[in-house]
Formats: C-alpha cells, sequence, structure tokens
C-alpha cells in the first residue's frame, strides 16, 4: 500500500477524461526543491527569491545568489523552474534596504516598484539568473506588475543584461496579482511570454481586505466570485496570444480551487509541497468536462459560500 502511495505520487495528474494538468511547487530553496520532487512536483512554478534577502544583515550579492539558482536547477534536472525576482515591501519588510516607511506598504513601492527602483539590487539578481539559465530551463518572473510601461522597462533591463552576458534567451512572465492586470489580461499577454496568477494578492487587492488581517481572514477568500472572474479573464486573455497560464498563490492549493482553475483553463497549479498529493488525487477524480461545468457554476455564484457548496458536485462528478 505504501508502495502503491508513493507511485501515485510520482505519476502525473490527468482527469479522469484524460487531460492532463502541470502540478508544480512552490520552493525557494535546494533543500525545498528536492522534497518537492520527492512529493511528486513536476517542476517549481514559484520560487520567491525575497527569501534569500530576509534574516541577514545585507544582501546576497550576484556570486551568492547565481549559485543557489544554479543549485536550483541543478537539483530540477531539466525540469522547469520559475524563479521571481525580488518581492519586498508590503508584508515582507528587510531592515538593511533602508526602504522608507510608507502610510499603505501594501499599496506602495513593493515588488516590480521596488525592482524598478532599486538597480543596485534588480541588476546583480538579473546577472546571477541569466548565468544560471545557462545550465537549464528557468523562467524569470516579475511580481506585482500594474502597467503595461512597467513591464516594458523590466523586459528592457532583463534583455539589456542578458545581451552583456551573451546569455540564452528565457520566458520572461509576469504575476497577476494586481486587478489591472487581470482586466486588461489580452493587452498585457501581447507583452509577456506567460502569466502566474498569485491569488493571494489578487484576492487582497480585488476584494480590498488585507490578507494578513486578523479579523478579516474569513473575507480574504480567493473562492470569492468576483476573483473567480477575474481570473476566468486572465486565462481568456492568454489564449488570444497563445501564452501559457499558471496559479502560484494559494488556491492552486485546495482541492476544490484546484478542480475550478482547471475547468477555467489554467495550465499549471503551483502550490505547496504538501498540498500535491491531495490535489492530484482531486483531479485524478474528476473529467475535465466536468470540472469546466463546475467552474461556470462558480462564475455564476453569488457569494463564497455558495462556491464551497460546489464541493458536493465535485463530490458527485467522480467516475
Ligand atoms: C500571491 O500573491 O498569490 C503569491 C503567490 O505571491 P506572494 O504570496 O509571495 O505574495
Ligand atoms: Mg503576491
Amino acid at each position: 500500500r505504501r508502495r502503491h502511495e508513493a507511485e501515485l505520487r510520482a505519476q502525473p495528474a490527468v482527469t479522469a477524461d484524460g487531460h492532463r494538468v502541470e502540478v508544480a511547487a512552490n520552493a525557494n530553496r535546494p533543500d525545498q526543491a528536492a522534497a518537492a520532487l520527492d512529493a511528486g512536483a513536476e517542476g517549481v512554478g514559484l520560487m520567491r527569491t525575497e527569501f534569500l534577502f530576509l534574516e541577514r544583515a545585507s544582501a546576497p550579492d550576484e556570486e551568492e545568489q547565481a549559485a543557489i539558482y544554479r543549485a536550483m536547477v541543478d537539483v530540477m534536472a531539466g525540469r522547469p523552474i520559475v524563479i521571481r525576482t525580488l518581492d519586498v515591501g508590503g508584508d515582507k519588510q528587510v531592515p538593511y534596504l533602508d526602504l522608507p516607511r510608507e502610510q499603505n506598504p501594501f499599496l506602495g513601492i513593493r515588488g516590480a516598484r521596488l525592482c524598478l527602483r532599486r538597480p543596485d539590487l534588480f541588476e546583480p539578481q538579473l546577472r546571477a539568473l541569466y548565468r544560471a539559465a545557462r545550465h537549464g530551463p528557468l523562467s524569470i518572473m516579475f511580481p506585482m506588475v500594474t502597467t503595461i510601461e512597467e513591464v516594458e522597462q523590466l523586459r528592457g533591463l532583463a534583455e539589456r543584461v542578458r545581451a552583456q552576458l551573451g546569455a540564452p534567451r528565457v520566458p520572461l512572465g509576469i504575476m497577476v496579482e494586481v486587478p489591472s492586470v487581470a482586466v486588461m489580461a489580452e493587452q498585457f499577454a501581447e507583452h509577456v511570454d506567460f502569466f502566474s496568477i498569485g491569488t493571494n494578492d489578487l484576492t487582497q487587492y480585488t476584494l480590498a481586505v488585507d490578507r494578513e488581517h486578523p479579523e478579516l481572514a474569513a473575507m480574504a477568500n480567493s473562492l470569492h466570485p468576483a476573483v473567480l472572474r477575474l481570473i476566468e479573464r486572465t486565462v481568456a486573455g492568454a489564449r488570444v496570444h497563445g501564452k501559457w497560464v499558471g496559479v502560484c498563490g494559494g488556491l492552486a492549493g485546495d482541492p476544490l480551487g484546484a478542480v475550478i482553475l482547471v475547468g477555467l483553463g489554467v495550465d499549471e497549479l503551483s502550490m505547496s509541497a504538501r498540498d500535491i498529493p491531495a490535489v492530484k488525487a482531486r483531479l485524478r477524480s474528476v473529467t475535465l468536462v466536468a470540472a469546466r461545468e463546475i467552474a461556470l457554476r462558480a462564475l455564476g455564484c453569488e457569494t463564497v459560500a455558495e462556491v464551497r457548496a460546489l464541493e458536493a458536485a465535485v463530490d458527485g462528478a467522480g467516475t
């Protein structure tokens, strides 16, 4: 039985009618990537590089970062890895960066806004990423993007660094976690190679609920139909330009959420390694046809509770 479980973990997630879903893990360090492989991950869908910058006295330099990204590539041995550039600000504060205090840190200089203002941090990171890209498949992703101008600037900086190093081109994507990007996904999709939807922040910014607020935790629910409609719109915009869409926020690791996301047409789900076995089992238990039907019903719901009640429909959709 244990042997059977181990074998099942290593199998891809294929729905009961044969649709394959890419299941990846969120992993920030090489040892976490190795653990994710054991749990059945087919790739790393999100490496949050800010964790390299936390709990230390100064920023990791280009050499140190290059060694870590290279180690990730080596552990993953040819499987895809999406590495996100520095996403500090907001809830993630780094004392030695001397970031100005802000009234509304979640609406302030975080993610791509910081990357664009701090070439002293961003350029060494880009150089380290392109050096690691010589050793295996790696995609670069930019966090907290809000406007097309930002995308153009981010891509321009990345391309300049790449050309200086004579490094290979890599896919350049963005996080979809600000409603402006979801609403204008069709336009953004022309300028990027892929999207990864960050449902944690997309929910926070859509519902105007601080994702860390102790009293509002129940409200900050990514199954809200407004969030699901933005995800639908994101996938539709990506499709117009044939671009790939993943989800790396918490909704991907929720079995019902995963079914709805697959039904909405998402290509890849990236989650914490411990959620992988339950999500794979859930996806194996439904057909793509049923997942699409459940996703359509979810889009028509008025409340989170109504969406959550679709769990019963998923249970009934098993073969
Ligand atoms: C998200 O916002 O959903 C996401 C994956 O990014 P983070 O949780 O690191 O903000
Ligand atoms: Mg986020």
